[in-house]
């Protein structure tokens, strides 16, 4: 782990815990743990993902407490929720995280992640015009690979895994 991922981890780690000490919440290690999951990870994690990846490391937690501190570090701006066109929620860190939109092919669901130096700017005037002032913004834009070929591959790969 890089010094700044782990700087940013601390850093997280601290805030979630003065929120839920505000709201009067135990802190416990389980929910610290999602919360690391998260921050370790640089990929879209969906609720069962963490949670299996909780258990092989060895982590005691239900799928119900899971799904609970998703929703609390969503309510604390700690995660964002991301659709990538399936039929359940992706989370990913949003801590330190710069804005950014999520280009998802339809076909075989491979994810970039893009980013413009406009975009900020445009959401913050579209915000300020409807009366809100902009915290974080998540988007998808689903399309097509340009590149079939290799596109083609890859939902081969997939059906080969599924098989
Ligand atoms: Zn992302
Ligand atoms: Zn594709």
């Amino acid at each position: 782990m890089s010094k700044k991922s782990g700087d940013t981890t601390a850093k997280v780690e601290s805030l979630f815990k003065t929120f839920m000490k505000e709201e009067r919440l135990r802190c416990t290690q389980e929910r610290l743990s999602v919360l690391r999951e998260i921050y370790r990870s640089n990929t879209h994690l969906d609720a069962d993902e963490l949670f299996v990846r909780l258990r092989e490391k060895g982590v005691a937690i239900s799928r119900a407490t899971v799904y609970h501190t998703l929703d609390l570090l969503f309510r604390y701006n700690l995660v964002t929720k991301i659709d990538l066109g399936h039929k359940h929620t992706h989370y990913e860190k949003s801590w330190g995280v710069a804005n950014h939109l999520h280009i998802i092919c339809l076909k075989c669901g491979q994810v970039s992640e893009a980013t413009s130096s406009e975009l900020p700017g445009m959401m913050e005037t579209l915000c300020a015009e409807n009366g809100y002032s902009l915290g974080s913004f998540s988007m998808q834009l689903f399309g097509e690979c340009l590149d079939r070929e290799a596109c083609a591959q890859r939902v081969k790969n997939k059906r080969q895994e599924k098989a």
